[in-house]
């Protein structure tokens, strides 16, 4: 039996990250990854160039049923931190549009640096070791991997989604922490392209991709992305591209979606403006879409007409079907072409320090957390800061027997 400080599960960017922090700060870690190596699913991320970090971060651009608890850890370690990171590591970045921070390296380098790092400060590192079963007894956490037996009177959960699972991922991590008694909230495909019923009028228009604003029909009225409008793209079976992937965070099946495919403009407006009055409804269109899509749009008894010619309730209708088309997703293409899983260990059982409020010495970080980003660099993020969390509060517990972030423990 080996005996450490920390058994960390999982060697994605939560895992490596919180064994790098937590041997900077004297614990000693092991590190048990189920597959041959570290960083799988984080060297395919953002086409395999990694969107990491974001400039905006905020509770807005997460999804949880408990939204809120984003905070603390975002506040911890921001997108600043997230840049020292990537400067420490050598890895050059650029920022692209709505804040997102790229590497100008491969995610892969990125990941085998990561765990250099994590090597270089004394952690032990075990691939090809799936953890199954956990026994927790006399305060320490025991698992068993091949020949080899850990022990530690603590333990992080970093095992992932089950998003990808030809990359391997798989929903273990919530096996042992519903094991350990915490709830789950059942797991969804986020990040992932819609599919319309077969009725839907906008079929066929596969190839064409235009900038839309998106909102998600909710309990709570409709929630639009916080970054506005984004690429839109039509496939053969319905909506990807960046506006659909964050908008599938938020979706639940039977939901409608309204699009906004003239987000920039008020066709009203321009309606009433007396040089468009002479235009054939098709053309006013086709000169901000894509002519297919427009055809597509305009009622047809409309679109011949001049705008000039138009009543009313011709132009409501116009509008309605440009600015507020609606539809419901018969569902989407599901885990294996998602790219994250919304749900996940409930983090209201979890103090500040990422620690179980009912199992002293129990961890989590990273997309095993009911703690789901948007399209920009968030998932990445917040498997970084929470597992800068979590290591935090590790190491002050050892320290003191108390959490870095509360009076008493549990953390
Ligand atoms: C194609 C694709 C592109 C993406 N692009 C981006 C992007 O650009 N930006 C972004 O922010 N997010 C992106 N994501 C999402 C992001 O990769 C994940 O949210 C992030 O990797 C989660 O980190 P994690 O450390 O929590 O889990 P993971 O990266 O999933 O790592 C968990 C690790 O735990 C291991 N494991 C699981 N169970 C066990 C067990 N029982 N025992 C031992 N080990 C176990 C797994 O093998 C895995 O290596 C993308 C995802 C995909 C699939």
């Amino acid at each position: 039996m080996k005996h450490f400080d920390v058994i960390i599960l999982g060697a994605g960017p939560g895992g490596l990250f919180a064994a790098r922090e937590a041997g900077r700060r004297g614990l000693s870690a092991v590190l048990l990854e189920a597959q041959d190596r570290a960083g799988r699913k984080l060297s395919m991320a953002g086409g395999g160039m990694g969107n990491i970090t974001n400039r905006n971060l905020s509770s807005e651009h997460f999804v949880s049923e408990a939204p809120g608890f984003c905070r603390g850890p975002l506040r911890r370690f921001g997108t600043d931190a997230a840049l020292s990171l990537l400067a420490e590591l050598r890895i050059p970045w650029e920022e692209r549009e709505f804040g997102q921070i790229f590497c100008l390296e491969p995610a892969s380098v990125l990941a085998r640096r990561m765990l250099d790092a994590a090597l270089a400060v004394g952690a032990s590192f075990f691939s090809g070791c799936s953890v199954r079963e956990c026994l927790r007894e006399e305060g320490e956490f025991r698992v068993a991997c091949g020949e080899n037996s850990f022990s530690a009177p603590r333990m992080l959960i970093a095992c992932g989604g089950p998003a990808c699972p030809q990359a391997g991922a798989g929903d273990c991590g919530a096996h042992l922490a519903a094991r350990l008694g915490h709830r789950v909230v059942p797991f969804r495909p986020a990040l992932v392209p819609f599919v319309m019923p077969p009725d839907w009028p906008l079929h066929g228009l596969e190839g064409i991709s235009l900038s839309a604003k998106l909102s998600v029909d909710t309990d709570n009225g409709p929630v639009f992305d916080p970054c506005g409008a984004r690429s839109l793209m039509f496939t053969h079976r319905g909506f990807s591209g960046p506006a659909a992937l964050s908008a599938s965070c938020r979706w639940r099946a039977g939901r409608a979606l309204t699009v906004d495919f003239l987000p920039e403009e008020s066709l009203l407006a321009l309606m009433h403006q007396p040089e468009n009055g002479r235009q054939l409804v098709r053309t006013l269109l086709a000169r901000r879409m894509p002519a297919r899509l427009a055809e597509r749009l305009a009622p047809p008894d409309v679109a011949g007409r001049r705008v000039a010619e138009l009543g009313k309730k011709d132009r409501e209708r116009l509008c309605s079907a440009v600015h507020a088309h609606r539809v419901i997703p018969s569902g989407t293409e599901g885990m294996r072409r998602a790219e994250a899983a919304a749900g996940g260990v409930d983090v209201r059982e979890l103090g500040p320090g990422m620690e179980s409020r009912f199992v002293p010495g129990l961890f989590f970080c990273g997309e095993v957390m009911d703690m789901t980003g948007l399209l920009g660099g968030y998932n990445i993020h917040w498997a970084l800061a929470s597992a800068f969390t979590a290591a935090r509060a590790m190491a002050a517990q050892k320290k003191t027997g108390q959490c870095a972030f509360s009076a008493g423990n549990p953390c």
